[in-house]
């Protein structure tokens, strides 16, 4: 559906009046009367969740726009799995200004966004990246995180952020008896040839209710999780993402609506203060339904790394946001990952039961650890392990107003110090567990980070800078690392201790 220029202007100034409305309020005089100030939270996985919730609980009428669908677990064909992929897996509906507008797409679980060198896959969903994520939810060790972030305090992440977001989500590490069963084996002989080396073994939180992987090996209900269908959603149910927990509870409080389906295509400023943001509305096989601008007093950026940044890069070139920041879309990189795989002698063809949940660390180059996370996979006869270091050298992210593209500026990291770490570790593992390495995917990550990055484009608090009242809140916050492991934990961590301070201090004044 095309909308001209004009009715567009129309519709967005009535819609612009109903934001600014409490929530359950009905006309727009009551609402300016009410002075009530307005939030809008772009995306909803881990850090949208934990602005939703947080303004919420604040009384802050809020709008959540999420681009992806709802999924709701409902029999055990919900979400696709290895043996079953299919379009529900992938977001393909193109953007209204690229060449492929207009033409079929679904809004599938992930979006792939390619590069030169590399690909960086997220989350396209209501809940984002907590419904494909493999589970981790690692805390990084002390000494990398005061390298990676200086300026804030690991004590205080430590005993309050981490822990309120492992609480809220309810994860816990893998128990016993679980592991013990026949399902974990391959992640027995991880634990056991990392051991052996000196390898520095963890049992991470991951967020799957470990009662339901239970209920999936005593076969009271269909397996999944347990036989290593966990990446893309999980039909068990086992898996605790956040629209479960976060979400849920944020819609309860009364003050948040969440609209799937609802792409943001541009932000704008508006006098004298607030934010706008043009959207479209989504049918799940891409059809534009309607085209509107919503306005609020606080924007709060949470469409992760890569599409907060193209967001604000392509708000930047269309001179909707004229505030100086020349910074955005620096300090992005790859979390240092690269996934290494090894036919390992004892690990057959058969499944690997998950999620995700036995780390181990080499600190033997005291100056670049390695964090190996291994990652249970069904589909060959081998054992997969995402491996992470703290990269040296940052990428970029820029935007191309004529193509609509989002460009990828990162050079492959194959030389660079840690990335030799990373190998040497590796090859110390598989001589010592007589494996040999494999070639897997290489050219394509899951954890892009950075963009609009703390204490360069935007304060500590996530405020960008030459913009009042503008918050970036997600991953593209941290500096293209997550301090050497998986960067889920630290992301909503993040994001509460911004919520905390933005909601304690600057929304006080
Ligand atoms: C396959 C896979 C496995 C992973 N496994 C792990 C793991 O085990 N542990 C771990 O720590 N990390 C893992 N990650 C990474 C983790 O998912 C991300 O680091 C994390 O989700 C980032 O959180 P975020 O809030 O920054 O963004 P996201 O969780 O990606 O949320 C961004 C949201 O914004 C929405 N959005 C984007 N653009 C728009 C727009 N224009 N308008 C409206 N909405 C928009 C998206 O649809 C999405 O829902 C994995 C990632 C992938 C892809």
């Amino acid at each position: 559906m095309s909308v001209s220029r004009r009715s567009f202007i129309q519709r967005s100034s009535l819609l612009a009046a109903s934001v600014l409305l409490p929530m359950g309020c009905s006309d727009g005089t009551d609402a300016a009367r009410a002075g009530q100030r307005t939030a809008i939270v772009i995306g909803s996985g881990f850090a949208g969740s934990v602005a939703a919730l947080r303004l919420g609980l604040a009384g802050i009428p809020t709008i959540v726009l999420e681009r992806g669908q709802q999924w709701t677990v409902a029999g055990t064909d919900t979400f696709p799995t290895t043996t079953n992929f299919d379009r529900r897996a992938t977001w393909s509906i193109p953007s209204s200004a690229s060449s492929q507008a207009g033409q079929p797409g679904y809004a599938g679980l992930l979006e792939t966004i390619a590069g030169a060198n590399v690909a960086a896959v997220c989350g396209a969903c209501v809940g984002g990246g907590s419904l494909v994520y493999g589970g981790v939810l690692i805390q990084p060790a002390q000494t990398e995180f005061e390298r990676v972030f200086p300026f804030l305090s690991y004590a205080e992440m430590d005993s309050i952020y981490y822990r309120r977001v492992l609480d809220t989500i309810g994860a816990a590490p893998i128990p016993d008896d679980v592991l013990a069963t026949p399902n974990y084996a391959a992640h027995r002989t991880f634990i056991r040839d990392n051991s052996a080396i000196g390898y520095e073994v963890q049992r991470p939180h991951t967020g799957f209710d470990w009662n339901i992987i239970r209920q999936e090996i005593n076969g009271e209900i269909p397996p999944a999780a347990s036989i290593g269908e966990y990446a893309f959603g999980c039909n068990s149910n086992a898996k605790l993402s956040t629209d479960k927990n976060y979400l849920r509870d944020a819609v309860a409080t009364g003050n948040v609506e969440i609209r799937s389906l609802t792409e943001v295509e541009v932000i704008r400023e508006r006098n004298p203060q607030g934010y706008s943001v043009m959207c479209r509305q989504l049918s799940a096989e891409g059809e534009v339904l309607d085209q509107y601008e919503l306005a609020a007093d606080y924007l709060f950026m949470a469409a992760g790394s890569m599409n907060t940044t193209r967001l604000l890069l392509k708000s930047q070139a269309t001179g909707e946001l004229k505030g100086a920041n020349d910074r955005v879309g620096h300090g992005w990189g790859t979390n240092g990952d690269l996934l290494l795989a090894q036919n390992h002698p004892e690990v057959g063809t058969g499944f690997q039961g998950g999620p995700a949940c036995i780390a181990s660390v080499d600190r033997s180059d005291a100056q670049h650890p390695v964090t190996f996370m291994h990652s249970p996979v069904s589909i060959a006869p081998i054992q997969l392990q995402m491996s992470m270091s703290v990269p040296d050298v940052p990428g970029q992210l820029a935007y191309d107003l004529q193509s609509d593209a989002t460009l990828i500026n990162w050079e492959k990291d194959t030389n660079t110090p840690s990335a030799l770490a990373r190998q040497a570790s590796f090859e110390r593992l598989i001589t010592s567990n007589g494996g040999a390495q494999t070639p897997f995917i290489q050219d394509q990550i899951w954890h892009p980070l950075g963009g609009a990055v703390m204490n360069d484009a935007c304060d500590e608090l996530g405020q960008l800078y030459g913009y009042r009242n503008l918050f970036v809140v997600d991953g593209s916050l941290l500096p293209g690392s997550a301090a050497g492991v998986n960067p889920a934990l630290t992301v909503a961590a993040n994001a509460e201790r911004v919520m905390e301070g933005i909601l304690g201090g600057v929304l006080r004044r």
